[in-house]
């Protein structure tokens, strides 16, 4: 939809869309800018030109417009007082790790709090109304802004001010008022300095007027009034129309701190802990001078370079002060900001990895790095951590609480991240060779390498870091956890009674609605559906084989084999009860897995993906590292000991509202539920999770719990796959016959062995008796050795190298008309050795070197003694044959 025209149109009837109570309670005029045209509310009828184009914009850097100073946790406290005080509900912020949305990964704006997918539409659900929320959202688009802007954070607080007209809640006048009376009753700021300018906004098929109100050329909020659905002109009023005010909490610090940027009066303590480190003063005529140019003239350039480059012209800030103030200043910023991200995403439960949301994780905590090792920086992470939770915690106690995991994790990635070093060298060095790189080659170079421009820049294989390097990453990163869903022609059902969800008959007759080609969709049924990882039931429908059952929407498809009944049937259905108790007693186990490898393992820990088959399962979670043969044993301990417990697992129907009010998002493990009423299957108080699966009754019915093996599949998730009930008792049976059987081969192996080594030594015995009856004219078979006029061979097992080396040698010393030939086996080879008096008439060379080439290999040697052999096993009764003939005729 297109924002300039719903704009014009809206602006061509200014009373009906902006020209609120307000504006005519306190006599405020409408004037267009003389720049560019935007229409705005103003209490000075003088006054020409809108908040961006204006003489005094940001000129409350060094002169704020309140007597009053408030930091970022006190201003919240005045924003909260203000709006508890005119009747609204102060709510706790939700997750950042969106969990309840599949198309985001964090929450972006307060209003995602309360958005709701249900089928394929987005709703809204309020736990009260009018309510206020201090909602920290991330982003990552502006992440090259981060640190140089003096507003730009990869995380802040969202003022969320939320009302739905009805009769509690308000519309239009009441928020603009709430909106004014906040700045100027609340915060002190005059009347004549709040500007509203009119806007629209536009999203998810919705749209309506909005007002942004600004003080000093700061946009400190923006109301929006989503009143209306459809394309312009057509368009029709929503059901539910929503005041959707964000304001930002640290624009709020700013006004009345006047510090030089937005980020001095945010971070708490950590600024001055940083700026010792560097020693540098942060209250200096020349900063506020640099960062009131950079906040005027950030939206005359494209790139955030030359926006910087004519800051440091007009400020004029000398070389040595760009380089012992600035940027060091910068880059402190930055590190405040990313570790403050980093500290909510975490305690959220999300990890920094290669993959979707967890790519931000890991990029911010790289550039932190980088940044430390280019200010060369002596900085303990462990310490910045304290400093900001314990700045925080009043108003988000939760940080509190992961304060060591958030430790845990960011010690692990950093050192991985210096693991890495010495490769991402190698690589700068290339990348200095070519030239510079274009952004989407240093876009393949963070994903395949893990190489971020920050590192580039430190080691000087490139000089700046391209504007659009992270919007553009970030939209890669964006749309990639969207679903498809597939459409069948099923429009005209009715919705199919699902019998598993009520008394689960494993035998049941039903009415055939409607067959296509090998599918069947019944009035009722009893089959359980693909859904949630949970394999299909199998079973028969009238005599015919299910092999698949698939759910579309409300409707259950079963896949028959040689043959389906007719429609309008009644017919009996059997479901293979053996094959759906297995898949239930594994699909419970994953629970119980998931919850242990918590408790084992760390709050981190998430459902990635599951799979429930009947004899075997498996389930991904969310960590950092391969998990060791300890922490295998000690996950499957604590899951058998709930197994051994005999808990209860209760299944409840609640509303989705208050099934998170009251478990919190932790029941989305699963992922989001896109109904109204949430299944909640709770095991105790040891795992609650939203779930639509088969679960058995009490965790003692699943008897046993094995884990079969474990791998960590990719960057920040390991597999766990286990067995359960029979299929686990059956498996440690296996493994039992397995290493029994391991244990009786390895005894006869060297039983074998040991009879082979008594049988040589017994041979070698007997070198100097076979010699002497040898010597003494006896020809025919002696001791596996033929023999015909002194000359032998033998290719008997009995017989080893040394033997043949020592037998062969003392043969043909004692009688030179005397010759030995010997084959035999050693490791993979197979060897033949030729001793030949000199009157033997035999040439040892020529008969090893023909045997050899029958084994595959080579051999050679004089006519006295020569040896060879191959690895052709194969060969080895041919090569027998071939000697044999040669040396005996
Ligand atoms: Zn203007
Ligand atoms: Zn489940």
């Amino acid at each position: 939809m297109d924002k300039k025209e719903i704009l014009k149109e809206f602006s061509s009837d200014p009373d009906r869309y902006y020209n609120v109570k307000l504006f005519q309670e306190q006599g405020f005029v409408r004037k267009a800018c003389s720049k560019c045209g935007r229409f705005f509310w103003t209490l000075n009828s003088g006054r020409d030109l809108c908040p961006d184009d204006a003489d005094d914009t940001y000129s409350f850097i060094g002169e704020p417009p309140t007597t009053k100073r408030f930091d970022y946790t006190q201003a919240w406290k005045q924003v909260e007082e203000f709006f508890v005080k005119n009747n609204h509900t102060s709510v706790s912020r939700y997750p950042v790790v969106c969990r309840w949305r599949d198309d985001l990964y964090f929450t972006i704006a307060s209003v995602v709090d309360f958005q709701r997918v249900m089928g394929s539409k987005v709703v809204f659900e309020f736990p009260a109304n009018p309510l206020v929320v201090p909602q920290t959202c991330l982003r990552f688009k502006d992440l090259e802004n981060v640190g140089v802007t003096g507003r730009h954070f990869s995380s802040f607080c969202m003022i969320g001010q939320h009302s739905i007209p009805d009769s509690q809640g308000y519309w239009k006048d009441e928020c603009v008022d709430l909106d004014f009376r906040l700045l100027t009753d609340q915060f002190g700021i005059k009347k004549e300095e709040v500007i509203f300018v009119e806007d629209v906004w536009a999203g998810g098929g919705s749209f309506g007027p909005s007002l942004e109100y600004f003080v000093r050329g700061l946009e400190l909020g923006n109301a929006v009034f989503t009143e209306f659905q459809g394309e312009l002109g057509q368009h029709t009023t929503l059901d539910q129309r929503v005041i959707d005010m964000g304001a930002g909490l640290e624009r709020f610090a700013w006004i009345t701190m006047g510090t030089p940027t937005a980020y001095d009066c945010c971070f708490g303590p950590i600024n001055q802990k940083l700026f010792e480190k560097i020693g540098i003063d942060s209250d200096s005529e020349i900063l506020r001078k640099y960062f009131t140019e950079i906040a005027k003239a950030l939206d005359n350039f494209e790139d955030l370079n030359d926006v910087r480059r004519h800051a440091i012209k007009t400020a004029g800030v000398t070389d040595d002060q760009l380089n012992k103030m600035i940027t060091p200043l910068e880059g402190v910023y930055l590190i405040a900001d990313h570790l403050r991200t980093l500290i909510f995403a975490i305690t959220d439960g999300a990890l920094p990895s290669n993959v979707g949301g967890g790519y931000n994780l890991r990029m911010m905590l790289r550039r932190i790095n980088g940044t430390i090792n280019r200010l060369n920086l002596k900085l303990n992470i462990d310490e910045l951590i304290d400093a900001h939770i314990d700045y925080l915690k009043d108003t988000y106690p939760e940080l509190d609480e992961k304060r060591e995991d958030v430790k845990q994790i960011l010690k692990l990635e950093s050192t991985r991240y210096e693991e890495s070093k010495v490769h991402m060298k190698k690589k700068a060095e290339k990348i200095r060779e070519k030239g510079v790189p274009s952004v989407d080659e240093l876009i393949t170079l963070y994903e395949s390498d893990g190489i971020t421009p920050e590192y580039l820049k430190e080691v000087n294989a490139i000089s700046e870091i391209p504007s659009s390097f992270y919007s553009k990453l970030s939209d890669l990163h964006q749309s990639e956890k969207k679903k498809t869903i597939t459409e069948l022609p099923l429009e005209k059902l009715p919705e199919t009674e699902t019998l598993f969800y009520k008394d689960d008959p494993m035998e049941f007759e039903a009415k055939v609605i409607k067959v296509f080609d090998d599918q069947v969709i019944l009035d009722k049924t009893s089959f359980y559906a693909r859904g949630g990882g949970q394999e299909p039931d199998f079973g028969s429908i009238a005599g015919f084989n299910v092999i698949n059952v698939d759910k579309h929407a409300d409707i259950i498809v079963h896949q028959l084999e040689d043959g389906v009944p007719k429609e309008g049937d009644t017919v009996s259905c059997k479901v293979d009860e053996t094959r759906r108790v297995n898949i239930t007693k594994n699909h419970t186990s994953t629970h119980i897995i998931n919850a242990s490898s918590r408790g084992v393992l760390g709050s981190w820990i998430w459902q990635h993906s599951a799979f429930k088959d009947d004899d075997h399962a498996r389930l991904d979670i969310t960590h950092h590292s391969s998990l060791t043969n300890e922490q295998v044993k000690q996950i499957e301990d604590a899951a058998n000991s709930m197994v051994k417990q005999n808990l209860s697992v209760n299944i409840d129907y609640y509303d989705r509202g208050t099934a998170e009010q009251k478990y919190g998002f932790r029941i989305y493990q699963g992922g989001v539920v896109p109904v109204k009423s949430v299944r909640i299957v709770s095991i105790e108080d040891q795992d609650i999770e939203a779930c639509g699966g088969t679960h058995v009754k009490k965790t003692g019915d699943i008897e046993l719990i094995k884990i079969t093996k474990t791998k960590r599949i990719q960057d920040g998730v390991v597999r766990i796959e286990f067995v359960s009930g029979p299929t686990a008792f059956q498996y440690v049976k296996d493994q039992e016959e397995e290493s029994k059987k391991q244990a009786e081969e390895n005894i006869a192996k060297q039983t074998l062995e040991k009879q082979r080594e008594e049988n040589k030594q017994k041979a070698r015995e007997q070198i100097p008796i076979l010699l002497e009856k040898i010597l003494g004219g006896e020809s025919g078979e002696l001791d596996e050795i033929t023999v015909k006029n002194k000359i032998c061979f033998t290719a008997s097992e009995q017989y080893d190298d040394y033997f043949h080396q020592n037998f062969g040698k003392k043969l043909i010393t004692k009688d030179s008309k005397a010759a030995f030939c010997g084959i035999f086996e050693s490791g993979p080879t197979v060897r033949i050795m030729m001793h030949a008096g000199e009157e033997s008439g035999v040439n040892s060379g020529e008969i090893a070197k023909e045997i050899a080439s029958i084994l595959g290999g080579s051999g050679g040697g004089d006519a006295k003694f020569a040896q060879g052999g191959g690895k052709d096993t194969s060969k080895k009764d041919e090569a027998i044959a071939k000697a044999k003939s040669m040396i005996l005729g």
